[in-house]
Parts: structure tokens; C-alpha cells; sequence
């Protein structure tokens, strides 16, 4: 009898064992920029259009709430604080890229100004550091960009590209896909190469039929064409990008976290262009099918969908709608931009290059409109209209051509656009989690990056990990003689002595010498000009302790 109940404890042991669901071991992070939540259904609707079968888009059944997203100083939020926050849990401030805020008089929450322009460790960083995941960034504007630059390198300035395309390369990705060839300098291609990198530059063949990592394939000289644009022999879609990164990152066993970014819908909004950012967001949502797929197959892999912020907030329904929105068929409403088969951005510069008198024809030929003689009058005082008869001074304060060109199409139409800038809307978040144990609600971006870290196993560590690799050199060498040299615009070298040894750290790099001798550290080097400190690893001392 009591063998009987020990054989009975045992096989409920083992079957709780095999019935144990596993646990999570890569993570799909999928960022639509610029989202606003009106555009889902301006998107849905126009899918519906084009084909009555289709009714929902590939998010909708795991759409599981809103998500408040911000600066820490400002309600409406830039893209690089904002994905700054899912990727380090800190809220930042515009122009911020995984960098500690300046303390202001407007702060959302309290911020410890002794701790300004500290680079945070981000969710990729640690995956790769302290999980040992392959990583992965698939986007489709240029490399060093606000959102994907947000998981793989740090700056006070987005814009100051010489400071993050080095680190997004000295940090080792294992797969980057996306556009921005004319970043990717000689100096980075050779250090690839000798890292065992294959590089893909406008070879979308060559990236298809990479079997392994590590990769880098990138297309176009800046950012990849609008899909609605692209040229698909030439260019992959954003999807074909995904299902790539997917095959290769998860060959590896410690599982890997990937970033996919659809860029442009922000940069379409932005424009308010109508179109492009509803085929554009549509693209994405064709990504995000791909990644709900590999999931499902998978069984360990969590996706989360999540815009960064709203821009222009598209929606249907303007002034034109003001009475009689509700006698509008489907038709009329989405049918005006059947015609329309270029982005106002690609048009307006073939307008630049045009003779006035060409316009017309021009704008008849891509979007079926008779465009008026004021109309034309109006275009040429766009403020980057450098053949315009009126003087520039007169019309720095306008706006740029192909904002006035979407103003005169969708004007025809019943898109509506409350801004050129972003909004204060809280997005929405889709989540797919093989056990289901998913966020539901209105959540805040600071419980969005808890609730990933919660997923990665990595509670905790974040904090740890930044004050051990970027720690700010005035501590980590007080008492040693310290001198920064600067070689080139943003290429600087801080110089550490002592009587027997010299250590050079160069900035943006993942290396250091000792009396010359290279050693290659896990992360990288960064140094802040605002501050004119280097943040390095803690450990680095070592080097110059006797022993
Ligand atoms: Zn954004």
C-alpha cells in the first residue's frame, strides 16, 4: 500500500513536470511610430474597401488595452524617450536615446538631477549581456534613428548620428535589418567583417540566403521607401524582413529579443498624408501576423505590439463631414484615394524639380486632381521650395511642400488631421503570451517595460547592469591622472595613467587599449559631450590597479 501511494506521487510529480507550461524565452517587441489609435480604424475600414472578405486587421485579437505613453517632462512624448522607457523603464525628455533626463520644473515624476546624461542599459543590452539572446532590430527607416538607436545606444541628441551609428555597431546585434547604407562607414563595415559579420548592402538576395547570424543587411542610402513606393524585386517588405530575423534569431538557445520597428507610418503622419500612413500601417500589421505566427509555432515566445506615441491623429471624418457624416457610404469615404498612387513627400520633390507649368499635369497624372491656380500659388511658398519667386525670408515660417500638397489632396477628401506634430492619445498595446498572462487595461509605459522585464526574468537588473557598464569615469578613476583627447569631431579618446600603464577608452566603441594592447569589452563606451564625461564599465579600474 504505501509503495502504491509513493509509484502514485511520483507519476503526479512527473506528468507536473512534462504539464508545466515553459517559460518565456524570446521576446517580439513590435513598435508601429507614430500610431494614433484613429489610424486602426481609418486602416480597417480601408482593408475592408479593398476587400469586403477582410474584415479585421492581424492585431485585433490581441489587442488588450491602452498604454500611456510620455516624456518626463511633457504629456506628448518624442520618439526617443518614448521607446527609451519601454527599453530602460526610465521616462526621458525629447532628443533623449536611452539617456538619463535633465531635471526640470515641469517633471511628470521626481528626477535625480545628479544622475543627468547616465546612458541606461536597455532590454536588448541586457538580453545579450545577462541572458546571453540573440538579439535582433528590423525597421524601415535609416539605422541610427530614434526607436531603433533606442535599444542599442545612448545620446542626449538623436539627431548627433556620429555618436549612435558606432554604438548600434560596436554593440554587436546579431541581426540588423532595416535602411541607412550611407551610415554604415568603411570603418564599421571593417569592423563587422572581422567580427565574423556577413553585410548586405542593397542585396536583397544576399540576405534571404544568409543562413546564420550575425548580419547586417541594409537598403537604400537613408531610409527604405515607403512600401506603398517600394520596389518589391529591389526592396523586401517589412514582413519578409521579420520572417528573416525570426528564422535566424532563433537558432539560438538561450532564445533572443527583437525589436521591429514600422518607422514610417510616424513619417507619413507627420505629413498627413492619408495614404501613406494607412498602407503603411498596414504593412506593419502584415509584420505583426508574421511574428503572432512564429509565436504560436513557438510556444515560448511572447509579442507585444505597442506605438510609441500618436502623430497627426488621422482619422475620417473633417470639416467636409460636418453635417450629413452619416448618410456617407464606404465608398465615398474611402474612395478618393484610390487615385492617389504617390506620397506627397515623393511627389513634392518631383515638383522641385519641375517647371511651374508642369505642375498640373503632374499632379493629374499621380492623383487624378485638378489642382487650382492658387493652389499652385500656395505651393510655392513652401519654406523648402528653393526656386520659389518669393523671397526666403518670407517663407522660413511656413510649412514644407509636401505638407501643403497633402493639405490641397486630402482636403478633397474626408481624411482629417488635428497636427503635423504628435498627440497626447493614449495607443493602444496587442499582446499574444502562450499561457495568456498578458496585461489587460490602461497600463503606463513604465508598467510596460516592468511587465517585459517580468517576462525576461530580468526584475531588477537593469539598474544593476547600467551602474556597472556605465559608470561615469570621474568615479570609476578618482585619484588617477585623466586627460580627454578628441581626434576627431565625436571621436574622443579618454587617456588614464598611472606610473607603469596608460588606458586609452575611445568613445562609441566596445574596446579599450593597455599600453597599446586592444581588449575587447562586452559593451560599449559612451561619451556624453554635455557633460564631458565617459561612461564606462566600473570594472575597467582593474586595469590600472597594482597588483
Ligand atoms: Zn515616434
Amino acid at each position: 500500500m504505501k509503495r502504491f501511494v509513493l509509484y502514485n506521487i511520483l507519476f503526479l510529480l512527473v506528468l507536473s513536470l512534462y504539464s508545466q507550461p515553459k517559460p518565456i524565452k524570446n521576446v517580439i517587441v513590435m513598435i508601429p511610430d507614430g500610431t494614433s489609435t484613429s489610424l486602426l480604424s481609418v486602416a480597417r475600414w480601408y482593408q475592408h474597401y479593398l476587400d469586403p472578405s477582410q474584415n479585421n486587421l492581424n492585431i485585433d485579437p490581441y489587442i488588450k488595452g491602452l498604454l500611456g505613453t510620455c516624456s518626463s517632462d511633457a504629456p506628448i512624448g518624442d520618439s526617443a524617450p518614448t521607446t527609451s522607457c519601454y527599453m530602460t523603464g526610465q521616462m526621458s525628455q525629447t532628443g533623449f536615446v536611452s539617456t538619463y533626463p535633465v531635471k526640470t520644473d515641469h517633471d511628470i515624476l521626481p528626477v535625480d538631477a545628479t544622475r543627468a546624461y547616465q546612458p541606461l542599459a536597455t532590454l536588448l543590452e541586457a538580453s545579450k549581456q545577462m541572458l546571453h539572446k540573440a538579439t535582433g532590430l528590423v525597421f524601415t527607416c535609416e539605422f541610427p534613428h530614434a526607436t531603433p538607436a533606442d535599444c542599442a545606444a545612448h545620446s542626449a541628441k538623436r539627431s548627433k548620428y556620429d555618436r549612435i551609428a558606432p554604438q548600434m555597431v560596436y554593440n554587436m546585434v546579431d541581426v540588423v535589418i532595416g535602411g541607412g547604407v550611407s551610415y554604415l562607414t568603411p570603418e564599421y563595415q571593417d569592423f563587422l567583417k572581422n567580427h565574423n559579420y556577413q553585410v548586405f548592402l542593397n542585396d536583397r538576395q544576399g540576405m534571404n540566403d544568409c543562413p546564420k547570424a550575425p548580419f547586417w543587411a541594409l537598403f537604400n542610402e537613408t531610409s527604405m521607401p515607403y512600401e506603398m513606393e517600394s520596389d518589391l524585386k529591389v526592396t523586401p517588405t517589412l514582413s519578409e524582413m521579420t520572417t528573416k530575423a525570426l528564422e535566424i534569431l532563433s537558432a539560438n538557445p538561450n532564445g533572443f529579443f527583437l525589436m521591429v520597428e514600422g518607422s514610417k507610418v510616424d513619417w507619413a503622419a507627420h505629413d498627413n498624408d492619408g495614404k501613406a500612413a494607412v498602407t503603411e500601417f498596414l504593412a506593419f500589421d502584415r509584420a505583426c501576423q508574421v511574428a503572432f505566427d512564429f509565436a504560436k509555432r513557438d510556444g515560448q515566445t511572447l509579442v507585444v505590439v505597442m506605438p510609441d506615441h500618436g502623430t497627426g491623429a488621422v482619422t475620417i471624418g473633417n470639416a467636409k463631414s460636418n453635417r450629413g457624416y452619416d448618410k456617407k457610404s464606404l465608398q465615398e469615404l474611402m474612395s478618393p484615394i484610390d487615385d492617389y498612387k504617390l506620397t506627397t513627400w515623393t511627389m513634392s520633390e518631383k515638383l522641385k524639380e519641375a517647371d511651374t507649368t508642369e505642375w498640373p499635369a503632374l499632379i493629374e497624372k499621380y492623383y487624378n486632381v485638378q489642382i487650382s491656380d492658387a493652389e499652385i500659388q500656395y505651393l510655392q511658398t513652401a519654406k523648402d521650395y528653393a526656386k520659389s519667386p518669393i523671397p526666403k525670408e518670407q517663407r522660413k515660417q511656413n510649412i514644407s511642400m509636401e505638407r501643403m500638397l497633402s493639405q490641397i489632396l486630402y482636403g478633397r477628401t474626408y481624411f482629417g488631421f488635428t497636427t503635423f506634430g504628435h498627440t497626447m492619445e493614449n495607443v493602444f498595446y496587442a499582446m499574444y503570451h502562450p499561457q495568456d498572462e498578458v496585461m489587460t487595461g490602461f497600463v503606463t509605459n513604465l508598467q510596460m517595460h516592468d511587465y517585459l522585464c517580468r517576462q525576461l526574468h530580468l526584475t531588477d537588473s537593469l539598474p544593476k547592469l547600467t551602474s556597472e557598464i556605465y559608470a561615469d569615469h570621474h568615479t570609476v578613476f578618482s585619484g588617477y591622472t585623466t586627460r580627454i583627447d578628441s581626434l576627431a569631431p565625436n571621436k574622443m579618446v579618454l587617456v588614464v595613467k598611472n606610473k607603469k600603464k596608460t588606458l586609452e577608452i575611445p568613445s562609441y566603441t566596445n574596446y579599450v587599449t593597455l599600453n597599446k594592447q586592444k581588449i575587447e569589452l562586452s559593451s560599449v563606451v559612451v561619451y556624453m559631450p554635455e557633460n564631458k564625461t565617459f561612461y564606462l564599465p566600473k570594472n575597467l579600474v582593474r586595469y590600472l590597479e597594482e597588483k
